[in-house]
């Protein structure tokens, strides 16, 4: 089914396949339908999910939650009783949203023990991969895109103000009046949240909360990634880590675009879960002695993009090597201190883009999520309580987490 938007507001559905078969005439005859539709709801092409918004809002909203917190930096992360901004103290922009779940990040344990050269504030609360129901909406909100009894999801983009340069250009993210949520301003490890109704993410009816969590970050980090790799279907994408969080939704979404995914990691059962998901080749990086030699044969030249989700700096020095002329080093990941070493003649020379990927804007976040929603992306996480987080930092420190991690923020 094809969906092609109108100007009068009508979505217009057909069977492709039928309108080759038959007459122009018989064709609208028998398999044309329209539909009212909203245009602010303009979707990708293909893509057609359902937002319901609950009729009767809860309304009781207490005086005091859970959270998950670290006071000062390096103090660890504990959970106590803290105060709930409430619905009369929201500002106009601002709504209170009820948290179901959240997923836990490798920035929010770079946020926890602050190693990154930006400072967050503490105390902080972080997390910013969360899902629950908004509760109210600062009075005095005017044209708000979503409303009381919807489900919405927090990404790292808590709020951009869409007025400055970057905004105006569509780049929320680097926005000169940018607040992330769990660093700059308070994140999803609690239970009601305050964000901003410009920039959460609508949810789907048919995408559970969980299962949307996680797609609000790593998600929409390596969809964006994809999406600006200057790629098209058929095109051969290097996905380094492909078995790890990041990784494991960048094949599918590389995959759901056509493109064809070359999936390089360590071990059977990464191996496993790559070929899985759709990975046309597998590398093991444990074993293959020549990588780039590898890539080049399978490839025949080099591949046309590479989104680098790594921290080892080998990662961005391979891509140059293995790339095609005029390929895309898509670079993604956020280590404290590694620094990219390119041989500036070959960048040169082969004329490769070295492109600086940071999460996504609001329509890259509609995008990512609806595409998950269409089932094509499926996070692989597992779920804990708000009260395991610590447990949870400490084992990926150690780096002993597969997939993703979702906390049930109201099972502490
Ligand atoms: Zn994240
Ligand atoms: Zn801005």
């Amino acid at each position: 089914m094809i969906i092609f938007l109108l100007p009068e507001s009508y979505h217009l559905h057909f069977s492709p396949h039928l309108w080759m078969l038959r007459s122009a005439r018989t064709a609208q005859l028998t398999s044309l339908t329209l539909r009212r539709t909203s245009l602010r709801r303009a979707l990708p092409l293909r893509l057609c999910s359902t937002y319901t918004i609950a009729p009767k809002p809860m309304a009781n909203v207490p005086a005091t939650q859970k959270v998950a917190i670290v006071a000062s930096e390096g103090s660890g992360v504990h959970i106590k009783d803290h105060p709930v901004k409430l619905p009369s103290q929201l500002a106009p922009g601002e709504c209170l949203i009820k948290l179901h779940c959240t997923g836990v990040c490798h920035t929010d344990l770079h946020a926890a023990t602050g190693d990154w050269p930006v400072k967050p504030m503490t105390p902080l609360i972080g997390g910013h991969e969360g899902v629950g129901d908004i509760v109210a909406i600062g009075e005095g909100t005017i044209n708000s895109p979503v409303q009381v009894g919807q489900r919405v999801g927090v990404k790292w983009i808590a709020y951009s103000c869409l007025n400055c340069e970057q905004c105006r250009k569509g780049y929320e993210q680097t926005c000169a009046n940018v607040k992330l949520s769990g660093y700059t301003v308070d994140g999803t490890f609690q239970q009601y949240l305050v964000s901003y109704t410009n920039c959460v993410t609508p949810i789907p009816d048919n995408l559970e909360s969980a299962a949307a969590a996680s797609i609000l970050c790593a998600g929409v980090t390596v969809y964006r990634a994809l999406k600006y790799s200057e790629t098209g279907a058929g095109d051969w994408v290097v996905l380094p880590g492909a078995g790890g969080g990041l990784g494991h939704l960048a094949v599918q979404y590389a995959k759901y675009m056509g493109r064809r995914v070359i999936a390089i990691d360590g071990g059977e059962e990464k191996r496993k879960l790559c070929l899985a998901l759709g990975a046309d080749h597998w590398i093991d990086y444990t074993t293959t002695k020549d990588i780039v030699g590898e890539i080049k044969k399978v490839t025949n030249g080099g591949a046309h993009a590479a989104v680098v989700t790594t921290a080892s700096p080998s990662g961005y020095t391979q891509a140059i090597d293995y790339l095609r002329q005029n390929g895309h080093l898509m670079a993604v990941g956020l280590p404290s201190t590694a620094t990219l070493d390119a041989s500036i003649f070959f960048t040169v020379f082969k004329s490769i883009t070295i492109h600086g990927s940071y999460v996504g804007n609001r329509q890259d976040a509609v995008e990512a999520i609806e595409i998950a929603a269409s089932g094509a992306v499926k996070c692989h996480y597992q779920t804990k309580k708000l009260k395991d987080i610590e447990q949870v930092y400490d084992d990926m420190a150690k780096g002993k987490i597969a997939g993703r991690i979702v906390l049930d923020v109201n099972d502490v």
